[in-house]
């Protein structure tokens, strides 16, 4: 059966990195979550004291800075999913701060990160048996991608799974605090100029504000499986 490349984008909090590792189980793929490398940038740049107390970005010591950044993913069998090393310390937990989440859209559009992220996302995603989920795989990284989907919920839908997700990892941050960085961070990633959020012209729309896991899961299978078999 041919191995093909699906990309998956969509809003902050639309639930895709859930169903992109549900079917890269399913279908024996490898999930490949680009986000993870934006936030990973982000720690890195955190870290290096690049972005001040005010939330802004020293731009160009980030540019000089990106040769020493140094990402790969690990597969973890604890989790069953490869995850993301800076200078290969294992950051997974560190990327999914609210710290990071506060400050990783701004790193994200500059467009010296960007065109070092997407070129090793290109060589991951080229040998196909690939989910890759982001804001630009559809359109920029993966735009020969045999199946396309944009995900999409509302608001309030999105923020209470967020929440609900940093509640459970020990996390304290309030609802409208996660909802305000979502309303935000979607809002700079679809305005910026280098490769903003979109939803590509041959995507398949989830909106998935009233739909189970189960329901997302066999559409988007559904999908595949129509593309696999035709
Ligand atoms: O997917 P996740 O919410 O973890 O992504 C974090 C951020 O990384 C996004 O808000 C966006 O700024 C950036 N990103 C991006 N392009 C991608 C994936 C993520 O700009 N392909």
């Amino acid at each position: 059966m041919k191995r093909i490349s699906i990309a998956i984008d969509g809003l902050s909090a639309s639930g895709k990195s859930t169903l992109a590792q549900g079917l890269a189980k399913a279908l024996n793929y490898i999930y490949i979550d680009t986000g993870a490398m934006y936030r990973a940038v982000t720690l890195f740049a955190l870290r290096e004291k690049l972005i001040d107390h005010d939330g802004n970005l020293n731009v160009s010591g980030m540019v000089e800075a990106l040769p020493r950044v140094y990402l790969t993913f690990r597969f973890n069998p604890g989790s069953g999913r490869s995850e993301i090393c800076l200078s290969g310390r294992n950051v997974e937990k560190e990327i999914r701060s609210h710290e990071v989440s506060r400050h990783v859209s701004v790193v994200a559009r500059v467009p010296e990160v960007r065109e070092k992220l997407v070129l090793a996302q290109r060589r991951m995603g080229e040998v196909g048996g690939v989910v890759m989920d982001g804001r630009d795989i559809g359109t920029v990284v993966l735009p020969e991608a045999e199946v396309k989907f944009f995900m999409t919920a509302d608001l309030e839908a999105r923020g209470r799974r967020r929440f609900d997700e940093l509640v459970r990892r020990g996390r304290s941050v309030s609802l409208e605090a996660v909802q305000a960085n979502l309303l935000e961070r979607d809002q700079i990633d679809s305005t910026r100029d280098h490769s903003p959020l979109l939803q590509a012209e041959d995507a398949i729309v989830i909106d998935n504000s009233n739909l189970s896991i189960e329901e997302q899961f066999d559409h988007m299978m559904g999908c595949v499986q129509q593309v696999l078999h035709a």
